[in-house]
């Protein structure tokens, strides 16, 4: 009698440890960035794996990106919460000492804060990982700001294999992944050619492993992002298909929703912050999708 007692007064405690360890334990964030993803190819390709992120988490297919249309004004206002009127890149090839000559962030000369700045400063320990299959990221962010950058990924499937290795032996807080292989078949053979939407599938394909590692950790969350759409085979103007991207948020503490507000690109870095619980940055003007 006084071990089945005493069994279940252990099993007792150990499941108010187990409770209090989830709610004290940290959230993680891993950021699926998919290169020029359009919402036509997510309605027109079989993609189980986003409509699962959709069916179960918080989701838009209308949000905003920035102008113009092209990649690092929007990769940089995904992570530092604002437009290309304060982070200054206003193209690919963009001159760094724009910013650096006239920083509008103050006490930040050489590089706008970004979420990786954010982390840093608030919780220095944590973790923080960029794996990138375009070059152009290295250019963004302050390199003193990530613990682990990997970049000349060849292969998409590089990107994702390397991600789920790091994330499984390291346990970052936050791991941001860069997938270009979309955008390449588009610029390749339109952002509306069977091959495109046999590349979102493709894609597709790889989130699953991650969804997975969400399944088993109630403290990860999944956040897919894309910083721009495409039109015929080019992106960089102001169509509403080029403007227009999806933006999904999955894991077992993310709300089931269609989000009805209006979202821009400049959101994502405040949505991250909130979701760590990190203090958002003075100079940011971005909005959390999350309460
Ligand atoms: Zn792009």
């Amino acid at each position: 009698m006084y071990s089945k007692y005493f069994l279940i007064c252990i099993s007792l405690v150990f499941g108010c440890v187990t409770l209090v360890a989830q709610s004290t334990t940290p959230t993680k964030v891993i950021v699926i960035g998919i290169d020029g993803l359009t919402v036509d190819g997510i309605e027109q390709a079989s993609t189980p794996n986003m409509d699962k992120m959709m069916q179960e988490g918080s989701f838009t297919l209308n949000a905003q990106a920035v102008m113009p249309t092209k990649s690092s004004p929007n990769w940089m206002s995904m992570l530092s919460g604002v437009g290309p009127d304060q982070h200054r890149i206003t193209k690919n090839g963009f001159d760094k000492d724009v910013y650096r000559n006239n920083p509008t962030c103050p006490q930040y000369s050489e590089y706008f804060p970004t979420i990786f700045t954010l982390l840093k400063e608030q919780n220095p320990i944590a973790k923080t990982a960029l794996i990138y299959q375009w070059r152009g990221f290295k250019k963004l962010i302050n390199p003193n700001d990530i613990g682990y950058l990997k970049n000349k990924m060849i292969r998409a499937e590089s990107v994702a294999r390397k991600g789920l290795k790091y994330y499984q032996e390291q346990q970052p807080t936050l791991l941001f992944l860069h997938f270009n292989l979309v955008d390449f078949k588009g610029h390749l053979k339109g952002y509306k050619h069977p091959k495109y939407y046999k590349t979102v599938e493709r894609m597709d394909e790889m989130l699953k492993a991650f969804l997975d590692l969400a399944d088993q950790d109630p403290n990860l969350c999944i956040l897919l992002v894309s910083d721009h759409g495409g039109i015929d085979k080019n992106h960089g103007g102001d169509t509403p298909e080029e403007l227009t991207v999806p933006l999904m948020a999955y894991g077992q503490n993310i709300p089931t929703q269609k989000i009805k507000k209006a979202v821009s690109n400049m959101d994502v870095g405040p949505s991250i912050a909130k979701l760590l619980q990190l203090k958002t940055h003075k100079c940011w003007e971005g909005q959390s999708i999350f309460k």
